[in-house]
């Protein structure tokens, strides 16, 4: 039995300690060998070149040089003192500068003795100096095992200031190849090795943190980073399968009466080709006897709605009830209003549930559900209220869904013996890249297509200074009947500013736009439910022409009059609220427009927003914007989603090898489902160890 092994605690490694293991620990969340080992740096440093102090210019960065100290002195200053050290070369000399540590440096620096130091260089007053340098004697720098590439590993500044210096932290992972060896398990098939020519983990495991050279290093991150990627899709697409075999769904065998009913005499229009397909997979789903899982994107205005209502028919024709929550009270209402109108006639009983809903009413409901009485709820998170009881509910629909946690979807299906059958729509466009990873284990149902006749919302962006230009446009726009938003940012709803925005804005409107020529509505999130509710109503049915409102309206809202959307502080709003925004309008038959009005001063990445938006009005090419911008962690609440915890794989730079471990992933699986073939057993033996540590976790069950 060999003394150490991955598992061993990382305090048991030579130089490192119980203190130490402790910081480690804290700190980097490293607590194993295993831990430390896939601790990957994350950049390097080309350490061949030293430059002599002649050549040192005022803004190099991260320079090294071979010199000697031939002086050291204790500085006094106010606030404790600071050690200067003399740093020579033949052409020249420099400064090293101390502030901590200074007792032991100056009893162990060495004088004229040759030494190797890297660091950041400083200029002030004619003389080069360098704080804190790394250094090391020449003569056991050349024994060390380093290489040209010198790996920078992530720190804290608990770390810094405790003397855990990358050099230390790279000191600890030589030491720990030395009682390990440099023969590690190897985690992929043969066959996968050599089809995308991967290097062996053992090999890519050293060179990460010692490179070669530049090729073993390009290579061991390739390897690495197809590994972890692979290794979640596996993970993902086995749930999947699981799901279909196992959770076990109510079946909705036929197409009944009110589908029919509706489809033949009630649909008031023609479906897309694009819905007709998204319905034909989802009824699909829902006969195949395993539960639903499908994620419905489509954008704003590609008419999901309407798949959701026949999709509950189904349900319903099956003898089964159906929910669909919203996320704002609004957004149900106006579902629920328009769901009314489009089954009037038929003989379905619809409800609407939602926070102001009174007790009286709310316990009829309640009552209805128990009995089956109700066929279709709509509501807000009011339905997942505990008091909330389905007789049986068939299929949870969930609007919007980047608005709900994921505690919240899980309850729904609690409810039921069986778990319901789930559709989760929404607008906002998700990368290919970044659904592979976050919905991975999901069905995924895209609606790519308008339905026809939508004209293209022209957008253009407008400085401040230009507003009465703007204003002119938005009076030539009302002289012809149509309405107009404006809408300011409101990032939070508590921030007084945001609120005094909106105020002083609407005043200055309500000037511009004098009663009683000008009726204008105003919605915010501070206002009593009743109230947004009443003045929205003025809007919808054209007693007001102009809508001054926070982002309440931002999702779902559909008026067809509106033609104009005018975003104030446009740059203070994320491209996909812009998107969603500005889905506002163009719903009807007229020419639509929005506006981005923005003060002169922008951010590079609020310039490269704005101009998105104006050259593109297509939701997935925004979004992939918007994920380069701001990074996966940022994107619709994929925090939650540990999927995006990747320790050297990056979904917007690999997107590729991202895409070649799915295909990976699938291919193993549709082979070998269950892992069994001996020439995969390094590959079961790797997921499973996963599995115990259960790294990644789904978002929706
Ligand atoms: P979203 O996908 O944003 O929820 P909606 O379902 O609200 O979109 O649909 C937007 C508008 O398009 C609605 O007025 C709806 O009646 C209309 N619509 C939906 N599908 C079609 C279609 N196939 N043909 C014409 N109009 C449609
Ligand atoms: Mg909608």
């Amino acid at each position: 039995m060999p003394l150490y092994n991955l598992n061993t605690s990382i305090s048991y490694l030579k130089g490192v300690g119980p203190n130490r293991a402790d910081l480690l620990k804290t700190e980097l969340g490293i607590h194993t060998f295993n831990d430390l080992l896939h601790f990957f740096p994350n950049r390097y440093i080309d350490r061949t070149q030293f430059l002599k102090i002649n050549q040192l210019q005022q803004n190099s960065s991260e320079i090294q040089l071979i010199g000697k100290i031939t002086n050291i002195k204790t500085v006094q200053q106010k606030r404790g003192s600071r050690l200067v050290a003399t740093f020579r070369d033949e052409t020249g000399f420099m400064e090293l500068v101390w502030f901590r540590g200074i007792k032991w440096l100056k009893d162990s620096l060495k004088i004229n003795t040759p030494y190797v130091i890297f660091g950041k260089v400083n200029y002030f007053n004619g003389v080069f100096s360098m704080a804190h340098p790394e250094l090391e004697l020449l003569e056991s720098y050349k024994k060390s095992l380093r290489t040209a590439m010198q790996p920078i590993y992530s720190s804290t500044e608990k770390l810094t200031n405790k003397g855990v210096s990358n050099r230390l932290v790279s000191k600890m992972i030589q030491h720990l190849f030395e009682e390990l060896g440099l023969k590690f398990k190897e985690t992929l098939s043969k066959s996968i090795i050599d089809k995308l020519g991967l290097i062996s983990k053992s090999e890519a495991l050293f060179n990460i943190h010692f490179p070669k050279n530049q090729s073993l290093l390009t290579k061991a991150q390739q390897r690495l980073k197809f590994e972890e990627l692979f290794f979640i899709q596996l993970q993902l697409i086995r749930k999947k399968i699981v799901r279909k075999v196992k959770i076990k769904g109510f079946n909705f065998e036929k197409v009944g009466a009110h589908f029919n009913n509706f489809y033949k005499n009630k649909l008031p229009f023609d479906l897309t080709s694009a819905q007709k397909k998204v319905l034909k997979e989802i009824r699909k789903d829902l006969g195949s006897k395993a539960q639903m899982n499908r994620l419905l994107q489509g954008d704003v205005g590609s008419g999901k709605t309407i798949v959701a209502l026949l999709t509950m028919l189904i349900a319903i024709d099956n003898g089964y009830q159906a929910a669909l929550m919203a996320p704002t009270e609004i957004l149900a209402t106006q579902h629920y209003n328009s769901l009314v109108e489009l089954l009037e006639g038929m003989n379905i009983t619809i409800k609407l549930l939602t926070g102001s809903v009174k007790t009286k009413d709310r316990k009829v409901i309640h009552k209805q559900l128990e009995l089956g009485e109700l066929n279709i709820l709509i509501g807000t998170h009011a339905l997942i209220e505990d008091k909330v009881k389905f007789k049986n509910l068939g299929i949870a629909i969930i609007d919007e869904q980047h608005r709900f946690g994921v505690a919240q979807r899980s309850k729904l299906w609690e409810k039921n013996t069986l778990p319901p059958h789930i559709l989760v729509m929404t607008a906002t466009p998700i990368p290919r890249t970044l659904a592979m990873s976050v919905y991975g284990d999901l069905d995924i149902s895209v609606i790519d297509e308008l339905p026809p006749g939508r004209k293209e919302v022209k957008t253009a962006h407008r400085y401040d200074a230009n507003r009465l230009s703007v204003f002119k446009f938005l009076k030539d726009e009302i002289a012809k009947g149509h309405q107009v938003y404006i809408v300011y940012p409101l990032i939070n709803e508590s921030e007084a500013m945001d609120y005094k925005d909106l105020m002083d804005g609407y005043e200055s409107i309500s000037r511009e736009f004098p009663l009683p020529k000008y009726q204008i509505s105003i919605v915010h999130g501070k206002m009593k439910p009743a109230d947004k509710e009443f003045e929205m109503q003025r809007f919808i049915k054209g007693e007001t022409q102009i809508m001054v409102a926070t982002t309440v309206i931002e999702v779902g809202v559909n008026i067809p009059n509106a033609s104009v959307m005018v975003i104030e502080s446009a740059e203070r709003f994320g491209l996909s609220q812009l998107h969603q925004l500005r889905g506002r309008v163009g719903r009807g038959a007229t020419q639509s427009f929005c506006i981005l009005m923005t003060s002169f001063k922008l951010t590079s990445d609020a310039k490269t927003r704005i101009e998105t938006m104006v050259n593109t009005s297509d939701g997935f090419k925004i979004a992939e914007v918007d994920l380069k911008l701001r990074g996966p962690g940022n994107l619709m609440g994929t925090q939650q989603s540990g999927v995006l915890n990747l320790r050297i794989a990056d979904i917007v730079k690999d997107a590729q090898l991202l895409k070649t471990a799915r295909k990976s992933a699938i291919d193993l699986l549709t082979i070998d489902p269950l892992l069994k073939a001996s020439e995969n057993i390094f590959i079961r033996q790797a997921y499973q160890e996963l599995s115990k540590n259960s790294i990644i976790w789904s978002n929706i069950s």
